[in-house]
């Protein structure tokens, strides 16, 4: 028998336990020697020759502890190596581990474990984690991908919907760049766990993310050059993304909730689209926003009120309290527009209570960068001051902001 898994040899004499050494992709097997004994065979891709070691009364300990995470390791006496096996298929690293153990103590092992043949082992392929496709006649369109494969480029492929599912199913894949292709639509219920980077810059999408999209590490997510015109609230459940890029596509409007989902957010960019201003939620930056691109917008640029509605209604009030006490809710207990509302609400720019229906709303120039957030501009002729839509949540504190932005303040 053998098993490809990441593998790393510690001597223990050598390294004391704190060896720098990195796990690499390799195989491990049974084979039968010449003298009919059981030796384990060890070999990693990156070398071509293989390593034995005599199994009989030769086993110092099997450790187990994580198997079922695919991790063991198995310490040899002479030469007092450390095998440290991850990323293992965990029923192989069973059956391998108690065929370690049979032999080690002189049984025979069971009819089903195969003697592995060294040549065999020597002449494995290195599995192809990568694959670059750059134009559609290099499209494996019958072979299909590696299975191995975590990382994979098909750029001007003129790969169009319905996208080949093959590559959905890729279960070790980190990397996935789409780009300048022609999709319009990604298939539903997508479950991609390793998935890391995202690019599906220069298509055709106008949405995102598609029905029952599983991702839960993503990080960088690219839809640069798309057809979106709204920021989907399912977008911002991807709660693990630190890189949005939003540029060039038909989005008016950023959801106040933004940051409030997207805690981890480090870079986001909204350029060339149609936003004309954008809400304080995102202004003040959340935990992490360092950067935030948003040139060839059709930003207002001077000071204006927008909405005044201080007529305090008792679903103001139960919203507030819901909010407030953090009451849960879903859409079985009280009406979806209320729901609605919950998920969106911008918090008062003076005294940071929420506002929902009632409000007053002023929208004044402001430099981010008190908030520690960089702004990318490119057009010469825009300001490094952004537009930001304030909130607030009483007259009292509207006249504060008013006061603030050097407008006139309202009759109380
Ligand atoms: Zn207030």
């Amino acid at each position: 028998m053998k098993l490809e898994c990441k593998i790393k040899i510690q001597d223990r004499q050598r390294t004391n336990g704190s060896s720098t050494l990195k796990a690499a992709k390799g195989v491990i097997g049974l084979a039968k020697s010449n003298t009919d004994q059981w030796v384990l065979i060890v070999r990693l891709f990156k070398e071509t020759s293989t390593t034995q070691y005599k199994l009989r009364e030769n086993i110092q300990a099997l450790l187990h502890k994580c198997i079922n995470n695919g991790m063991a390791t198995i310490q040899i006496k002479v030469p007092p190596h450390d095998i440290q096996l991850s990323e293992a298929n965990v029923e192989s690293l069973k059956t391998l581990l108690s065929s370690v153990r049979l032999a080690s103590i002189g049984n025979d092992l069971p009819s089903t474990i195969k003697s592995t043949s060294v040549n065999a082992v020597q002449k494995l392929q290195r599995p192809t984690l990568q694959l670059i496709i750059k134009q559609a006649i290099e499209y494996p369109t019958l072979k299909g991908f590696p299975s191995t494969l975590e990382k994979l480029i098909v750029n001007n492929a003129q790969l169009r919907t319905p996208v080949d599912r093959r590559i959905f199913i890729l279960k070790n894949l980190h990397t996935l760049d789409l780009s300048d292709n022609n999709i319009h639509e990604l298939p539903s219920n997508l479950e991609m766990n390793h998935l890391h980077t995202l690019i599906m810059r220069s298509n055709q999408l106008k949405s995102f993310p598609p029905k029952n999209f599983q991702s839960p590490v993503l990080k960088y997510l690219d839809l640069s050059q798309n057809q979106i015109e709204i920021i989907d609230q399912a977008l911002l459940k991807i709660s693990t993304l630190d890189r949005l890029n939003l540029m060039s596509n038909k989005i008016k409007i950023i959801p106040r909730n933004i940051l409030r989902l997207l805690g981890q957010l480090q870079v986001f960019n909204i350029a060339s689209n149609q936003i004309r201003a954008i809400p304080n939620g995102l202004a003040c930056g959340g935990a992490h926003l360092h950067t935030f691109y948003y040139s060839e917008n059709p930003l207002i640029t001077s000071k204006c009120i927008t909405c005044q509605r201080f007529n305090f209604t008792l679903v103001e009030l139960a919203l507030r309290a819901v909010i407030k006490y953090r009451i849960p809710y879903d859409f079985n207990i009280i009406p979806r527009t209320l729901c609605l509302l919950l998920a969106d609400y911008e918090t008062c720019a003076h005294c940071a209570l929420p506002c929902l229906t009632n409000f007053g709303e002023i929208i004044v120039p402001r430099q981010l960068s008190a908030n520690g957030i960089t702004v990318h501009v490119t057009a010469a002729n825009q300001s490094f001051s952004v537009p930001v839509q304030e909130r607030y949540c009483s007259i009292k504190c509207f006249n504060y902001g008013l006061k603030r932005a050097g407008m006139t303040q309202m009759a109380v």
